[in-house]
């Protein structure tokens, strides 16, 4: 970048923001290789697309962009209220649950304020503090995992927010029942938690904790999903927030009144019918799952038990060199840690039956060459 202009300027929180680092785009390595066969393993996306019902639903309303979408979103949160047996006002709307999650932040904390989350936990919890002046609390993981006894103690009488992942990214890991109710029976009343289950449709183990459960019990609990993943609609950006009526209030009072666009609300809406392609979405991550976890062991390499739609592997110190020559054999995976024991992960989201081949072959021929 050129001289800054206006360093001076600028709030010191923000100029301190780095910026968030998404996976690469196919079309980047395209140019960048010019490679025919890529396989996008890194932004844990849908590998089936969308459901055609939602396609065929956006595209009869091709013809009505000349006007503001529904502010209120009506059709959609009914839709969400019936499906999770919900009132209304308990459910707010975000351009994505991203946007959610960093409104609670706007909504609660600000300077002076600390915000508690896990470390190698989803990077959007720190940007969101740093974004509001607050200050983030890491609290360091246990097994890559969020250990909940730490954060509960990390909690002070500054602290305004905690976020937690459930199951996390992009470690995958997750936590049961009992520890998530040790720890919210620790939290103080005043303190909103922030519980992130972007993942919860690809979650197998019985011991999972649905945070909608504990909803009633604890006013302070915000539960927050997306239509990013199993549902398949990344590009549209649709998630939403579950929780006391109050607290809803609250978000909604910050929310940009067209926050969620129209064919983005009709997708939703329509995608929350199609649980058949929900279920398709899950089995055929569950086989994917399967054959990578395999597929590690037969290779010796460790990784780190996943109830997402992706797994961490760990290559050791050659992780960014492996990276590298993934994408020269046209494989996209996510390095997750620039420094530190986690930066010798790369995490691999689970694709199509041929992708997953595909990224198996490559590692298997880059893994054969270096030994
Ligand atoms: C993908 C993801 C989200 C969802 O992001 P959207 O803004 O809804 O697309 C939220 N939290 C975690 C942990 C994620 O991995």
């Amino acid at each position: 970048m050129s001289n800054p202009l206006f360093s001076d300027q600028v709030l010191s929180h923000v100029n301190r923001i780095e910026v968030y680092q998404p996976g690469k785009p196919i079309s980047e390595l395209q140019r960048e290789h010019n490679l025919f066969r890529i396989s996008k393993l890194a932004s844990n996306e849908n590998p089936l697309g969308s459901s055609p019902k939602v396609v065929k639903a956006i595209q009869s309303e091709l013809m009505n962009l000349g006007r503001y979408p529904d502010g209120n979103n009506y059709y959609l949160k009914q839709a969400l209220a019936d499906f999770l047996q919900r009132d209304v006002s308990q459910i707010a709307l975000g351009n994505g649950s991203n946007e959610l999650l960093e409104m609670a932040a706007r909504a609660f904390a600000g300077s002076g304020d600390e915000i508690v989350y896990s470390q190698y936990a989803f990077a959007v919890y720190a940007i969101s503090a740093q974004v509001v002046g607050a200050t983030g609390v890491e609290v360091p993981a246990k097994d890559w995992g969020h250990d909940l006894a730490a954060m509960a103690d990390a909690i002070t009488e500054r602290t305004k927010l905690v976020y937690l992942a459930n199951p996390n990214n992009p470690t995958g890991t997750f936590f049961g029942k009992t520890e998530w109710e040790d720890f919210i029976q620790k939290v103080p009343k005043h303190v909103i938690v922030v519980l992130d289950e972007a993942y919860t449709e690809y979650v197998t183990d019985p011991d999972y904790a649905d945070g909608l459960d504990y909803l009633d019990a604890y006013p302070n609990l915000l539960v927050s999903r997306t239509f990013s993943k199993a549902y398949g609609l990344a590009a549209l950006r649709v998630g939403y927030m579950v929780g006391h009526p109050e607290v809803i209030g609250y978000i909604n009072r910050i929310r940009e009144p067209f926050n969620i666009n129209h064919l983005a609300q009709v997708a939703a809406q329509t995608a929350l019918t199609d649980q058949a392609f929900v279920k398709k979405t899950v089995e055929l991550n569950q086989q994917g799952m399967v054959s990578l976890m395999r597929f590690f062991d037969d290779m010796d390499l460790e990784y780190i038990p996943s109830q997402g739609n992706f797994i961490c592997v760990r290559l050791g110190e050659s992780a960014p060199q492996v990276n590298q020559a993934l994408l020269a054999e046209g494989v996209i995976v996510r390095p997750v840690a620039k420094q530190g024991t986690f930066a010798e992960f790369l995490r691999v989201s689970i694709g199509l039956q041929k992708e997953n081949s595909h990224f198996m072959d490559a590692l298997r021929k880059i893994l054969s060459r270096s030994a």
